[in-house]
């Protein structure tokens, strides 16, 4: 099987280049044929030599591979099914809203962290997806010339698939790449300190961190990260860093009936995040199958919100995108599809 082109770095495309016999300067021009121009096919990168195209197609093809499905919301969110090499299934949400484009993408087949309330854990783990399999979302949706924004908040833990979500930063922002401004891209994770700490020394991009509950053993019940990561650490480590000025810190809180939706909850929030800079985004649960959790009414998400607000702590309620198509946050299940 050809490699795919796309996903490769300016280093690794300089790598192939040479090792084609093909001049150095060359790979600059495939990464703009990639990632400006955006071609399908390597015929199309006109200014290399036939020669050289001839042997670069020998060995490798341009790897985009369009949506195989799309469910459109009556909100306008569309969701799109991606199928991986491996004939596995993953999913990308296109979020419009005014002038915002946002296309949400996913960083592995399923998960291997295990979080309670969420339907790509419950599918479990069928392995990391390539920065060519996540770059090919943001290419091959159809929307792909007008998006404003990227966030990670698909399927999989970005930070437990680091070195290939890394590599797609950087052809995201870099000159050679998208060029584009890294405040246009969050990354979310549930805090999984260990690459959680290099995205923030090596990049930088927005990030927001999962918390659900400030309480341990509570947080242990929802989210089994909370055993090798406690949020506490998690928030001491993020206080070393400047979420007041080029980048920002949010927090993802979904809000279950009776479980984590009172005033003492919103208090000890206040407490947990003290010193961080973050910014809080109440999220309404979505009902997954098997799951015994109940989602907290508007009336206590408003007051809950309020409580923060007026304690100093800039909280919002993420309007519900695409739960009509199950695109909502976690909903994401991607049917893996084997075979
Ligand atoms: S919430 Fe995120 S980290 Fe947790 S199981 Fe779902 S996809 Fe994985």
């Amino acid at each position: 099987m050809k490699k795919p082109l796309i996903g490769m770095t300016l280093a690794q495309l300089k790598e192939v280049v040479l090792s084609l016999g093909m001049p150095g300067f060359s790979a600059g021009q495939i990464a703009k044929w990639l990632y400006e121009k955006r071609v399908t096919d390597i015929e199309e990168m006109t200014n290399l030599s036939k020669a050289n195209r001839e042997k670069l197609a020998a060995a490798f093809c341009v790897g985009r591979c369009e949506p195989s499905s799309a469910m459109r919301s009556v909100d306008g969110t569309v969701k799109y099914l991606f199928t991986t090499a491996d004939g596995l299934a993953v999913e990308s949400v296109y979020i419009p809203d005014d002038d915002r484009a946002t296309l949400c993408i996913s960083s592995q087949k399923g998960c291997r962290m295990g979080c309670r309330f969420c339907m790509t854990g419950k599918q479990g783990f069928h392995g990391n997806l390539s920065a060519a399999e996540i770059v090919n979302q943001v290419l091959s949706v159809p929307e792909s010339d007008t998006l404003t924004n990227v966030v990670f908040m698909g399927m999989g833990e970005p930070m437990d698939n680091f070195d290939e979500v890394q590599k797609v930063l950087m052809i995201m922002t870099e000159k050679w790449g998208f060029a584009w401004s890294p405040k246009r891209i969050t990354v979310s994770s549930i805090g999984k300190l260990d690459t959680l700490r290099r995205l923030l020394d090596e990049t930088h991009v927005h990030v927001a961190i999962s918390v659900h509950s400030p309480y341990h053993e509570e947080r242990l019940g929802l989210m089994p990260v909370e055993k090798a990561y406690p949020v506490r650490e998690v928030m001491k480590c993020l206080r070393n860093y400047d979420f007041a000025h080029q980048r920002r810190l949010s927090v993802e809180y979904i809000m279950w009936n009776g479980l984590n939706d009172d005033d003492v909850h919103a208090q000890a929030l206040v407490d947990l995040l003290a010193g961080t800079g973050s910014r809080v985004n109440l999220i309404r649960f979505h009902a997954i199958p098997g799951v015994n959790l109940k989602t907290t009414d508007e009336q206590r998400m408003t007051a809950f919100r309020d409580y923060l607000n007026r304690k100093g702590v800039l909280a919002t309620i993420r309007r519900s995108r695409g739960e009509d198509i199950m695109a909502a946050c976690g909903m994401l299940a991607g049917k893996v599809n084997k075979g």
